[in-house]
């Protein structure tokens, strides 16, 4: 994989997307908004005419440079190069064409920021296993964090002829508006748990050192259960 697949460097052509992307995020006069992966800057001027302030990220040093060049004018505009992920940034909405590859990385450091709303775009399988019901063989540990911190409704497909170098597959946007709080801690012992997800209960307990006399599995337990048994094996 070339630096350029790996960064998910799929660029949006569609001003009239971008701009449908903007409004779903109701931002008003009070946001600062985030956007990861600046790329080549399609959705900054609808994000500066509606925020407070816009923070964009971007990895790649060329295109940020490019970006700096290009939107210059913007006074509420504040362009930054690096990794999105490791930088600890307050924002009330986040607003993000996501790198596929990073798509669960994203969810993982989002759901433990505060934020108001978050509007993403996202390949459409990895819709798919947000989306899907608990129980479900779709259902999978990013699944389980994401609805128990956040409401998810899907807003619109796009094609992937609407990128240039255009995706395998379709994408779809997401808003997520944020439910709970979740920590770190939670998120490595769910992930865990899952990497135990055909055994039972009490035999997954048992590999943390705890005791609970269950023969259900996870799939068997509702989304804020299995938070609840992360935070009791974390309690212990
Ligand atoms: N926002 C643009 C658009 O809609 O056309 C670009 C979207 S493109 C799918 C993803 C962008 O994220 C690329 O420009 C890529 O270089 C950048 N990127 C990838 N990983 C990143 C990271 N960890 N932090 C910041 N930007 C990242």
């Amino acid at each position: 994989m070339n630096r350029r697949q790996s960064l998910g460097q799929h660029f949006l052509l569609s001003d009239s997307i971008a701009k449908s992307i903007v409004d779903f995020a109701k931002i008003t006069k009070n946001d600062t908004v985030l956007e990861i992966g600046t790329g080549k800057g399609i959705l900054i001027p609808f994000l500066c005419h509606t925020a407070k302030n816009v923070i964009s990220i971007e990895r790649d040093q060329k295109l940020y440079l490019l970006a700096r060049q290009k939107y210059s004018s913007f006074s509420n505009l504040s362009l930054k190069h690096g990794d999105a992920f490791k930088m600890n940034l307050d924002f009330t909405v986040l607003v993000s064409n996501l790198p596929y590859s990073k798509s669960r990385e994203a969810i993982e450091w989002l759901i433990q920021k505060k934020f108001r709303a978050a509007i993403i775009m996202v390949q459409k399988e990895f819709a798919q296993k947000l989306l899907s019901k608990p129980g479900s063989k779709n259902h999978r540990a990013i699944s389980v964090l994401a609805n128990y911190s956040a409401r998810i409704e899907p807003l619109m497909e796009v094609s992937k002829s609407n990128f240039f170098p255009a995706p395998k597959v379709d994408s779809i946007v997401l808003r997520l508006t944020k439910k709970h709080n979740m920590s770190k801690k939670t998120i490595d012992t769910l992930n865990k748990l899952f990497s135990y997800r055909r055994k039972t209960i009490r035999n997954i307990a048992k590999q943390f050192r705890v005791s609970i006399d269950s023969n259900k599995r996870l799939e068997d337990l509702t989304d804020g259960e299995i938070i609840k048994l992360a935070k009791e094996i974390n309690r212990n």
